[in-house]
Parts: structure tokens; C-alpha cells; sequence
């Protein structure tokens, strides 16, 4: 819209992302622009649209390289002064520099949050605000969007926040009886576990109703909150990204009565269930010296004496230093706690889920039979690499008394393998590396069994079932789920942990599209323009590429029994099945490695540990071992799963195929796992809140453009911002446009179509009309497909 002689525009920057700049010319296939140079980005963002300064640059520009062959515009008002908006669905222009510059002038502001229709972009501020969070904001945004009866929009009137998906998410599952979930994704340290706890424990005091002080908190809402921090001991972390890293997925649901004006009028809490996903179980043997185990781990080892005696009495006098995996690390404090503190506060919380005093020092000392599996250490035996005998003979007694076998036997399962043909059993010496691999590979296993009877002990203290014994059995519940999962990750090297998250992401991304397409098709309705243009790119050919029957899982699972089967092997068969899939990049170099274009980008896969990653089996010397451990809790996790496979395997006619031959793939169990999940999140209307994290200092204020735009690409925004806008990409209220461009109106020739009778919004979009037909020039637009649509339609109010 020729309207300013020098547009503000974006233009590309290799260290910014995007920097602002004045269009001198532009002739449509270069553009000359003037940029002024900033010290910092945050210089850069004061003076956005100012080319006053001293320092003024001019560029040309090639267009070919932008999209449309236009330079984004920025969102400025008349006076040439860049805005914001609390919902990026009223930016005039919406792309991904717009989408940047818009939450940066946000965080500026210490406001965190920003609405893109349902959705609520967050940006981690790195400092409380507490303002945002207080007792009043809690019920202003129960009473506005729950208790309240609005005929329009309730959120006009309320800044973006997280209490508004928690309050409309209440809403929906009490008043209209719809189960809802609340989808939180970003990346380590963006916010997500922060993000659902406060949603939670908002939902939390809605229920409180409109009226109430939200003073006394239920016992069973307290034993929800409660039972969190333990989840946090068993499965987070220190991670450089992050102190208190969660290194599992999580989707918790929340179970309410009385939803959907069944019984009580208002629905209430009545329990919870969690379901965990892909522990990093590699941690637990092996992390990087800025990094830590478990916290669970320094709190066992930073428990008083006296605790340790009754666990066990190696326990005592012992310190981080004390235990190979655990390591040297520099005390910390997270929640404004130590170790020692988090220590007491899980054994209470421990206790608090029902765990009997003996019970919780039987589960720790299930914990010190994985710190003492680290310390066993291995040489070569009588001078022969390819056996191996224990060298720590002190470490070995005591792991031994620890787990009530006797040394040999422990000896022989970690430095010998049981070997199996059709008709012999054979053993197998194992090279000291090895042995140290098998007595990694028991510790991992224990863990992971462990983490998964800790979230099962709180299920059957927390959920509804437990809480109220006396409801008929199979009573439905209303769900509110939480999602708190891993974003997509691009690293340096992927491995098949990065495939696995990946995919889970691509999952997600679907649907997320499907929900915008709903939401831009709704908007069209109320608009009145028929909606027929448009197209938008979705991700099946990922998702096929990935999980179909011949798809890289199947490929991979294939590639697992076969006796050789290796990572190269794998990538063979990968680029041969699927030649032609616009998805799949082979390696100009390396042989081992595969790139998969994912709707976040492209992203190249290291194939040589995917074989091992996907077996995960533990050898059947270490798992007998483990079931004769004198240590119940651990005995009856490897019993149970050893005699669940036996019976699987002789259930119905008896197959010979290959997938009988072989023990579930991790990947097998991860997607049912993740089937699962999506079909519990279909069955609920979902809302979604992106977590951004804003600078890699964790200080508060910074934003760094590229990690910033790299995160917006990885959470979709930019891609269902463009899927919103792939009919009409720019919209502005008829209002707006009448009053900016109405001195261009030729009233002769074109008069408006006004007419008596007519409403006071449709006199706005009459007049509108005919002043658009004079301010644009071209009356025409190429779309996507190089098809010839209206530049232009005027809806009912934009
Ligand atoms: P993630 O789960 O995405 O890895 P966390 O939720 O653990 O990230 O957040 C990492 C850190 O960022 C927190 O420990 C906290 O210091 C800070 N943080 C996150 N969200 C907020 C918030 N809303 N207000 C203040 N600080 C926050
Ligand atoms: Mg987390």
C-alpha cells in the first residue's frame, strides 16, 4: 500500500536473524535499503525504526532470496514507531521477524506472555514476577473466563497469560463436560515444568469457585502438588541448559467430578494420574563434569548418618566422591534448597504417597544398588583381553551383600554371557569393557524400573480411584491432561534419543495443525469469505517417511534381528526404500548418517549406535542376577517383566516369525506409548503454550535473536502462523483501513455500496470496499501455486 515513500522493512542479518532498515527503492527484483549499525541488539530494538542516526549503511538487497520476493514490513504505527500487540493475530503483517520483534519488545517489558489466537507464546523471563502471579490475577482470570457470563470475547479485556488456557481449559471440561489438555513443549530450559506447574496450580484454586477466599486447599489437591517435587528428585537433573532439567516426558491428568454439570455443579479435583515417557537413562552412569546424575542420588548420599545405617550401612561416612557415577560435583541448591534439605522433603513426600517407613528404606536402598553397581571396576584376566575379572574386591563384596548374592555369582553375570543356539547354552568370557558395559547396562535397567515404580506408587496414592474408593468402578472422570515433553532437538551430533523426540514432535505438529486449520476456518465463517484458496503444507510425508510400515522404524526394528545388523546396514536400506521421499536427504560424506526434513527443518541423523540404542535388552545373566536380588522391589520388577514376556510368547498360535525371536525394541514400546498418548489428546480439545527460551545466560531481559527465531521455527509458530494466514497472509480492521487510506477515496469513481437499513459495522465495510478498490493498485495476487486470487476482500470487521 504505497503509502509511506521509505517502508519500514526487515531485512535479513547473519548475527541478528533479522534487523529493521528503511526501503529506499526497490525496482522488484533488488531493493536498496538503509540500515543503521547498532551495538547490540538491544540498541537495535530502542531505536527499531529510526534511520536518524549517524551510522547509516545502504544495502542492496536481492528480493529473490525473500519470500514472495517482497521484504517483510514491519508492524509500525503512523508515526513510524513499532508496536506491539497482545495477540500476534492482530499484526498487520505476520511473519516470523514480525513474530520476533513482537515478543522481544514484550520480554523488554517484563511481560512474558503473548496470545496467537489460542495459543500463548511464553518466554521464560528468568526472574518471578510476581505481579503476575498473585492471588488476585488467579481470580480475576477464574471470574472472567470461567464464572462470568460474557457475550463476547472475555479476553479483550485481560492481558495473555497462562491463567487464561488453565481458566478456559476448566471451563470447557466443567461447564460444557469437553476433556481438555493442555499441550506445553519448548526446549530444556524454555520453562515448560515451571509452565504446568502453574497452570496446575491454578486449576487448582478455580475450582475454589468465584467467590472463595481459595484459602484452604483440599487434601487431595495438596497431595497432587505435593507428590511433583518427587517426579522432579527421581527424574530431573542439572543440566548445563537447565539446574533442574526434567529428563523424562510427562503427561499428567488431572481427574475432576461432577465436569460437565454431571452430579455437582462445579466440577472438582478428585485425582491424578501420570504417565511418563523416555527417562534419559544413560545419565544415570555417564555425565559431562558441568552436569549431574539424578538429584535422587546427592540426596541419598547427603542423608544423615543415622538414615543411612537403616538403609544401609556401607551408606554411612560416605560422600559424592564416594560413588563413581554421582562424581565430584560443587554443592547446589535448587528451589532454595540443598541436598540435604531435598533429601528430607522426599522422604516425607515418600512417606506422604504411602510408603511405610520400612517400604522407603527398602526403595533407597534399591537406589544404592545402583551407585554400587559404578564402583565395580574390571581388568584383564590372566593377562587375556578377551576375559575379564573384577579389581575392586572391596566394591564387589559390598555390592554383593547389598543385592544377597553371593560374589562369584554376581562375578559371573557381569564377566560372562550365556550364549543360546537351538540346541546347546553356551558361556561366553567377556573383555573388561565389556563386563564394565554389562554392569552400566544392569545399573540403567534398575533405574528405569525404579523411576517407573515411583510414578506407579504415586498413581495409586494420587488418582481418583485411590481418593474415592467408594465411586462405582469405570466412573469417567473430566480430564484436564498436561503435557510437559521435550521439544524438537537439532544437536550437533543426533542420535536415535533425538529421532525418538523428534517424532513425538512431529506427532504433536500434526495435530497442532489441525487445530489451526479448525481455528482459520472459523475465523473465515465469521468473517463470510469463502475459504477455498487455501493450502498449507502438513507433515505426512514425515510422519510416512518415519512410522510406516516401511518407514525408518520398521527399517531399524528389521535391522535388529538381523545377526549382523549394523547402523550402516540400516542406512542402506533407508535411502533405497525411499528414493523418492522429498523428506529423506542422504549424506554427501557419511555413509552412517541420514537427514530427515522435518517441518522444524533439516536434520541429520548419526546411525552407527541406532542398532544398540533400539535393542536395549538386558543379557539374560544380568536379568536373573537382578530377579535374585534380595531386594524386593527390584526382584519383583524384573520377575514381573520376565514372566509377562513368557507368557506373551506362548499366548495363541505359536509363529514363527522373526518378531517372536525377539524382546519388544525400544522403539516398538515407545511408539505404542506415543500411539497411546495421541489418541488420549484427540479425544480433548487442546490448548497450546509455547515456551521460549530467550538467551542461553538465563539472565533476565536478553533476548538473542537467532536462538529466539530458531525456537519459534522448532515450536511451529512460524509454521501455523503461516498456515493462518495462507489465504489473506495481512488483515486489518475495516475501521483502520477506512480511517488510514480514505483521502485516496476517488467518490466518483467508486461510490460506496452503502445503503439505508444497514448496521453500523457493515456502513464501515461498505465504505471500506470502495476505498480499498482506489488504494490498491493491483486488484490481483499470485498465491502459492502461482494461481491469480483477489489481492484483497473485506469481511465483516477486518
Ligand atoms: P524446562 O522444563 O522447559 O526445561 P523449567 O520449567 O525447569 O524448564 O525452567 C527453567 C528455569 O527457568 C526455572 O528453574 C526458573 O528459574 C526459570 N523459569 C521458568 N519459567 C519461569 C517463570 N514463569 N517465571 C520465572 N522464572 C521461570
Ligand atoms: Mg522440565
Amino acid at each position: 500500500m504505497g503509502k509511506d515513500a521509505q517502508p519500514y522493512v526487515y531485512i535479513r542479518d547473519e548475527e541478528h536473524a533479522w534487523v529493521p532498515a528503511r526501503q529506499l527503492s526497490n525496482d522488484g527484483k533488488k531493493a536498496t535499503v538503509a540500515v543503521q549499525k547498532y551495538k547490540s541488539e538491544d540498541e537495535m530494538m530502542a531505536n527499531a525504526s529510526s534511520t536518524s542516526g549517524t551510522k547509516v549503511e545502504q544495502k542492496t538487497i536481492d528480493l529473490k532470496t525473500y519470500p514472495g520476493g517482497n521484504l517483510p514490513m514491519q508492524n509500525v504505527d503512523d508515526g513510524g514507531k513499532l508496536g506491539n500487540h497482545e495477540d500476534m493475530v492482530n499484526l498487520p503483517y505476520l511473519h516470523e521477524a514480525a513474530i520476533l520483534y513482537n515478543i522481544k519488545i514484550r520480554h523488554n517489558k517484563a511481560l512474558p506472555y503473548t496470545r496467537t489466537g489460542d495459543l500463548v507464546v511464553a518466554v521464560n523471563p528468568y526472574q518471578w514476577i510476581e505481579s503476575l502471579y498473585t492471588m488476585e490475577k488467579r481470580k480475576l482470570y477464574a471470574k472472567k473466563l470461567v464464572w462470568e457470563n460474557s457475550e463476547t470475547d472475555p479476553r479483550e479485556h485481560l492481558a495473555p497469560h497462562v491463567y487464561e488456557t488453565s481458566a478456559l481449559c476448566y471451563k470447557g471440561m466443567a461447564f460444557d463436560g469437553i476433556n481438555q489438555s493442555i499441550l506445553v513443549s519448548g526446549e530444556s530450559g524454555a520453562g515448560k515444568t515451571e509452565t504446568v506447574k502453574i497452570c496446575m496450580n491454578h486449576i487448582a484454586s478455580v475450582q475454589e469457585g468465584p467467590s472463595s477466599a481459595m484459602a484452604e486447599m483440599s487434601p487431595v489437591v495438596k497431595r497432587i502438588l505435593d507428590s511433583n517435587p518427587l517426579l522432579e528428585a527421581f527424574g530431573n537433573a542439572k543440566t548445563r541448559r537447565n539446574d533442574n532439567s526434567s529428563r523424562f516426558g510427562k503427561y499428567l491428568q488431572l481427574q475432576f467430578d461432577g465436569a460437565g454439570g454431571v452430579g455437582r455443579s462445579v466440577a472438582n479435583l478428585a485425582g491424578s494420574k501420570a504417565e511418563v515417557f523416555l527417562l534419559e537413562k544413560n545419565r544415570v552412569c555417564k555425565h559431562d563434569d558441568w552436569e549431574r546424575t539424578y538429584h535422587i542420588f546427592y540426596q541419598l548420599v547427603a542423608a544423615p548418618d543415622s538414615d543411612k545405617a537403616g538403609i544401609w550401612d556401607s551408606l554411612k561416612g560416605t560422600n559424592n566422591d564416594s560413588f563413581k557415577y554421582v562424581g565430584k560435583c560443587e554443592p547446589m541448591k535448587f528451589d532454595g534448597m540443598t541436598d540435604a534439605e531435598h533429601y528430607l522433603n522426599t522422604t516425607k513426600v515418600l512417606k506422604f504417597v504411602g510408603l511405610s517407613d520400612s517400604d522407603v528404606k527398602k526403595f533407597y536402598n534399591a537406589i544404592c544398588v545402583v551407585l554400587q553397581l559404578g564402583n565395580v571396576t574390571f581388568g584383564a584376566a590372566g593377562g587375556d583381553a578377551d576375559k575379564s575379572a573384577v579389581t575392586s574386591a572391596g566394591e564387589l563384596s559390598k555390592l554383593a551383600s547389598l543385592m544377597g548374592l553371593a560374589e562369584p555369582e554376581i562375578t559371573l553375570a557381569l564377566t560372562e554371557r550365556t550364549m543360546k543356539t537351538r540346541d546347546e547354552c553356551y558361556k561366553v568370557p567377556l573383555g573388561p569393557a565389556v563386563a564394565k558395559d554389562s554392569a552400566d547396562a544392569l545399573a540403567k535397567e534398575v533405574y528405569g524400573k525404579i523411576f517407573l515404580w515411583v510414578v506407579k506408587a504415586i498413581n495409586v496414592r494420587t488418582s481418583a480411584e485411590a481418593n474415592y474408593p467408594g465411586d462405582a468402578p469405570g466412573k469417567k472422570y473430566g480430564i484436564i491432561g498436561l503435557l510437559d515433553i521435550f521439544g524438537f532437538e537439532s544437536f550437533g551430533v543426533n542420535r536415535f534419543e533425538q529421532l525418538c523426540i523428534n517424532y513425538a514432535n512431529e506427532k504433536l505438529q500434526q495435530k497442532f495443525t489441525e487445530d489451526i486449520f479448525k481455528a482459520v476456518m472459523d475465523e473465515y465463517k465469521y468473517e463470510g469469505i469463502p475459504l477455498q484458496d487455501i493450502k498449507f503444507d502438513d507433515n505426512t510425508d514425515v510422519l510416512d517417511l518415519v512410522e510406516s510400515r516401511t518407514g525408518l522404524c520398521a527399517l531399524l526394528n528389521e535391522e535388529c534381528v538381523r545377526p549382523k545388523g549394523s547402523g550402516e546396514g540400516f542406512v542402506n536400506k533407508v535411502l533405497a526404500a525411499h528414493k523418492k521421499s522429498p523428506c529423506l536427504v542422504p549424506h554427501k560424506t557419511d555413509r552412517l548418517s541420514f537427514g530427515v526434513v522435518h517441518y522444524a527443518g533439516l536434520v541429520y541423523y548419526e546411525a552407527s549406535g541406532f542398532v544398540e540404542s533400539n535393542k536395549d535388552t538386558l543379557p539374560t545373566d544380568l536379568e536373573d542376577a537382578a530377579t535374585k536380588c534380595s531386594n524386593s522391589i527390584i526382584a519383583d520388577a524384573f520377575t514381573f517383566e520376565k514372566y509377562a514376556a513368557a507368557a506373551g510368547g506362548t499366548k495363541g498360535k505359536p509363529k514363527r516369525q522373526k518378531s517372536n525371536l525377539m524382546a519388544p525394541t525400544v522403539w516398538t514400546k515407545y511408539k505404542t506409548q506415543l500411539s497411546s498418548l495421541m489418541t488420549s489428546l484427540y479425544a480433548t480439545q487442546s490448548k497450546y503454550i509455547r515456551c521460549i527460551k530467550p538467551n542461553t545466560v538465563k539472565k533476565p531481559l536478553i533476548m538473542e535473536h537467532k536462538t529466539s527465531v530458531e525456537q519459534l521455527r522448532y515450536a511451529g509458530i512460524v509454521a501455523g502462523v503461516t498456515i493462518s494466514r495462507s489465504a489473506f497472509p495481512n488483515r486489518l480492521a475495516n475501521s483502520v483501513v477506512f480511517s488510514r487510506y480514505n483521502s485516496m477515496w476517488d467518490k466518483d469513481k467508486y461510490p460506496s455500496k452503502k445503503s439505508g437499513g444497514m448496521s453500523m459495522p457493515e456502513l464501515v465495510k461498505a465504505d471500506c470496499e470502495a476505498v480499498m478498490e482506489c488504494a490498491l493498485k493491483e486488484k490481483e495476487t499470485k498465491n502459492k501455486d502461482g494461481k491469480m486470487i483477489k489481492a484483497f476482500v473485506c469481511g465483516k470487521t477486518k
